[in-house]
This record gives structure tokens, sequence and C-alpha cells, in this order.
């Protein structure tokens, strides 16, 4: 093994299972949903060093679209537990950066592995199925995250590390050899994630991990469910104990009690930008007391655009809208939540948008023919309830679609179209993260001055898409939305971004553009050392310009 030179082939992205009527996967999926939400609620603790830490701190999980059943219990992490994590990480680092990096990677393949093969123990049931109860995510809306996103970002790293460690200098001089040495970073690296993908969980303290970071996990109080699955997958993968250390709880508690460690060497989050601003500031503060300049890398909200031009076909148009505003209930970062239409193709598009919502189910994810399910909590029900309150007594604002919503038994917010005569209405500007779809109709002849509308409506950055046929307008929107969108998408929905295809992430307000899941930003967990070695070293000070004639 120790002679070997390994290297890791090109994955190819996991296939989407379809849980079709009749199927093997449905059934088992079906019986495995029945037994976790029957069982008792699963206590959550914080995991530090591989010891189970239950705090007693507790705070209840429960399923958005039932909010009165409870899931799960999470121990929230304090001052205690975020120092012993610190320690841990440290009592790991030496162990853990010295393991060879095809070992490190080995860890993530059979993650990945048993991940994909369910197995006996049924691991993709079980972190589909907590998907599905603690997100309210639609079967396939878990499937493409917490199985297939997770093991493509599990494996395509994999293949990333392999690439970036196999770059090395040229040898130009004679009896010169140089290398270049990936260490990882000083220090511990605080991961922070958001609720709305488990994939993204799984990633954001995996990728340092794999560059041989020792890292502190604090998942969001809403995806601790399905966090505490990923968790114990990889300990099952082989990851030894205090390389990933688990911190549930409270971000405004665990956050800054890390972020005041000497130690922070780098920080992975994905959530909001307010947080991740705030986050910032307080690096910034503390800047003179760490021991190195912590890598910041964060992915946070968007205002996501749909722009058609007038050469566009309508069900294509409406298709887009309709995908990519309202699945997983409008709560993917990339969702689109503005859009703009040519006054000649919006009778179409209209009628074709609206005999689509009228056919859309919301309902338990138990129920697999809704399409759409709960928002996440009480807060994003009061936030999202609220643009639709002040939207139905604007001037100016018609609610086309939906406008209803209930939180007696889940917090269930129908999908809802606003059509808006004031392209800078608030709706057209501010991360909503719900389903709400705000459309404007512009004068066909007005479709430049829109591509300037369109770049300058909102701080953000993340995603958009336009659909034309007219090559020249697609051209044209292309350059002009150059820093509108990290990910842009053409005849597309701005959603789904596949990792190894369309690395993820956005500029402006909306991240620092690291995107998720390919080598810029594994580059990130690595600070490079620059070795030289000359086989024949000089014997004497002086170059030969200096002897005399
Ligand atoms: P959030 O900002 O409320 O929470 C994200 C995480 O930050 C959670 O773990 C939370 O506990 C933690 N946190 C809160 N306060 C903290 C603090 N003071 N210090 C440290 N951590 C703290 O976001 P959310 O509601 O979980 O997720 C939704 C947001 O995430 C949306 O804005 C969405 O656009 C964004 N998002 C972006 C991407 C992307 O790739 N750009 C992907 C997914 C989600």
């Amino acid at each position: 093994m120790s002679n070997s030179l390994p290297s890791i082939p090109l994955p190819v992205n996991e296939p989407v299972r379809a849980y079709a009527p009749g199927s093997s996967e449905r059934a088992s999926l079906k019986a495995r949903l029945e037994s976790m939400y029957s069982s008792p609620p699963v206590e959550i603790p914080c995991v530090i060093g591989g010891k189970r830490v239950f705090t007693g701190d507790t705070e209840d999980v429960v399923c958005p679209h039932d909010h009165r059943h409870v899931l799960a219990r999470i121990h929230k992490a304090g001052k205690k537990e975020v120092a012993a994590a610190i320690a841990a990480a440290a009592r790991a680092f030496h162990d853990w950066s010295n393991m060879p990096w095809d070992q490190r990677a080995a860890i993530l393949l059979r993650a990945a592995d048993i991940l994909a093969l369910n197995g006996q123990a049924g691991w993709r049931d079980v972190i589909n199925g907590a998907t599905m109860l603690g997100q309210s995510k639609s079967v396939f809306q878990a499937e493409i995250d917490s199985a297939c996103e997770m093991i493509d970002f599990w494996r395509f790293n994999a293949y990333y590390c392999n690439e970036i460690y196999s770059q090395q200098p040229p040898a130009l001089s004679p009896g010169i050899w140089n290398q270049l040495e990936q260490r990882p970073l000083e220090g511990f690296v605080l991961a922070v994630s958001p609720f709305n993908f488990t994939a993204i969980g799984g990633n954001l303290p995996t990728s340092p991990a794999l560059m041989g970071n020792v890292v502190i996990w604090k998942p969001a109080e809403n995806q601790s469910y399905s966090a505490w699955f990923t968790f114990q997958l990889l300990e099952e993968a082989g990851l030894p104990p205090g390389v990933i250390n688990f911190l549930p709880g409270d971000g405004s508690v665990v956050g800054p009690l890390a972020m005041a460690s000497p130690e922070l060497a780098g920080i992975h989050f994905t959530g909001s930008t307010a947080v991740f601003q705030r986050m910032w500031e307080t690096v910034g503060t503390n800047i003179s007391k760490y021991r190195s300049y912590p890598r910041i890398v964060g992915e946070t909200g968007g205002k996501d655009f749909v722009l058609a031009h007038s050469s566009a076909e309508a069900d294509v148009t409406a298709t887009a809208l309709v995908r990519g505003a309202f699945e997983y209930q409008g709560q993917k970062c990339s969702a689109a939540s503005r859009a703009y239409i040519p006054k000649s193709l919006w009778p179409k598009v209209k009628k074709s948008m609206l005999s689509m919502l009228e056919s859309i189910k919301v309902g338990d994810t138990r129920d697999f023919s809704c399409f759409m399910n709960a928002v996440i909590n009480q807060r994003a029900y009061d936030k999202i309830t609220g643009y639709i309150k002040s939207a139905k007594k604007a001037s100016g604002v018609e609610v086309l679609h939906g406008g209803s919503f209930s939180d007696k038994v889940g917090y269930f917010i129908d999908p809802t179209v606003l059509l808006v005569d004031n392209p800078k209405y608030k709706t057209m500007c501010e991360e909503i993260f719900g389903p709400v779809l705000s459309v404007h109709v512009y004068e066909d002849r007005q479709w430049e001055s829109t591509l300037g509308l369109v770049n300058g409506t909102s701080p953000y950055a993340l995603t958009g898409a336009v659909i034309a046929n007219d090559r020249q307008a697609i051209v044209q929107a292309s350059r002009s939305l150059t820093h509108a969108a990290g990910n842009f998408y053409i005849n597309d929905k701005p959603t789904g971004a596949v990792v190894g295809q369309q690395p993820f992430g956005g500029g402006r307000a909306s991240g620092t553009n690291d995107k998720a899941g390919a080598p810029i930003n594994l580059l990130r967990w690595i600070s490079p050392r620059t070795i030289k070695e000359n086989f024949i070293p000089p014997r004497d000070y002086r170059y030969p310009v200096l002897a005399e004639e």
C-alpha cells in the first residue's frame, strides 16, 4: 500500500431513484418512514472526540407538516461543549493530518457507497426518511438532496482531492527538484450548515476534513434530525473520533464561542446573508487574536430570476417558473422568486402556469402525490405569510394564484403568484424563502432596459435563467447579466445544480462563490508549502560574474 500511487477515477453522478408505484424502493422507503414516524423521539447528543454528550439543555425537532409530532430532541451545545470540541479537534489533528490522503478519501468513498447501496441497515431510506419527516421534503426532493447530492459531494470531492495533490511544479532547472505539499490549515474549521439541504450538512464538514483538517460541525436546528443520521453514517464509514465534532444547538451560542478561539482556521458556512455578515464582523473584530488568517467561505441568500424574451416558448417558461419557484416550497437558495415576462408572451405563460398550479397538491410528505409540503417552522411561516398579507393590501399587486395558508396542522402555504406593476416592489427585491413568485410584465420593446432592471434590482447574485429562442437575445442576456448570477441557466429553471456538472455558488451578497463540490472549494482548506531541493548545492558564495577578467 505504501509504495502505490493511488488514483481515483472520475465518478458518475448517482442515479436518481424514481420511487414509482409498485417499486421495491418505494415500499422500502414507505416502511422506513412509518417506523421512524412511530418511534419515540430520538435523543440527539453532541459528539465530542467520539463521545456522546447529553447536555440536558434540549430543544424539540418536530415535523413541519405535523408540528405536534416530536421526532427528536437536540441536546444543545454550550460553552463547555464548544471548549471540549476545540480541544478534541486539536488532539485529533496530528494523526488525521498525517494520515495518507487516499485513506482519508476512502472514508468518504465508503460513506458514499453505504448510502448509495442502502444495504441491510437501509441508510438511503433512513437519511431520505429523516429529510422528509424533519425538513418536510417530498420524496423526489429528498432523493436528489440527501441521497444523490450527498453521494456526489463525497465521490467528486475525493476525485478532486486526488487531482489537487497531483499538481506539482515543473523541474525547469537542472539539479533542482520542486514539490508542492498541500498542508491542512493549523487549527480547526467551523462548519455551520443550513436547514434546507441535508447534503450541504454532509458536505460542509467533510470537504475540509478530506483535506486533512479537523472540524466542528454546527448543523441547523431544523436539520439536526437528518444531520444526526449523516454523522452516524460517517462514523460507520470509519471517520476517527475528534476529526468532526458534532455540536447541535443555537448558532448564536456555538458560533461566537467557536469564533473567539485563537485556533479558528476557517469557516465553512451556508445560510442567510445576515448571519454570514455577522460572522465575518466577529472574525474581523477578533483578527489579531488568531494564529492565522481564518479562511472564510460562505454561500448565502438569493433573489433568483427568470427572464423570458419574446422569442421564448410559453410552456418552457411556465414549467421553469413552476418547478423553479415551488419545488421544496421555494426554500431553495436557488428558487425562482422574481420573473420578467414580455407582454406578448404573458397571456400564454399565465394560462399554462395557472393550469399547472391548479394540479399541485400540498400536504404531508408521507403522501407521495404531494408536489409541495410545509415550510420549515413558525418563524418562516410568519415571515412568508407576512409578505402575502401585505401584498393583498398593496396597490398595483394582484394575487394571481394561491395566497392561502394555514398553520393548524403543519406550516402549509399554497403556491402563490403575485402580479406586480412596480418592478421594485419589495417582493421583487427581498429574499422571501417561501412559495411566493412575483411576476412583472414588461413591454417587449423594453428588453434591453429590462436586462438592466434584472441586474440592478437585488443585492444578491446567486442564480438566474433566461428563456429565449433568439440566440442574439441569449448572448445579450448572458453579457448584461455576467455578474447577476453565479449559476446562469439558458432555457431551464434556475434550480437543481448537479455536483461535477454545474458547480454551485453566487457572488455579490450571495456569498464568496467558492463553488461547493468543486476543486476551488477544496483549495480553500489547504495551505501550500513549496519545497525546493537542490541535488547539487553550491559550495562557494561567489557567482561567476564576480571573477576577474
Ligand atoms: P440561517 O442563516 O438562519 O442559519 C444557518 C446556520 O447558521 C444555522 O446552523 C444557524 O444555527 C447558524 N447561525 C445562526 N446564527 C449564528 C451565529 N450568530 N453564528 C454562527 N452561526 C449562526 O439560515 P437557514 O434559515 O438555515 O437557511 C436559509 C438561508 O440559507 C437562506 O438565506 C438561503 O438562501 C441560504 N442558503 C444558501 C445556499 C447557497 O448555496 N448560496 C444554500 C442553501 C441555503
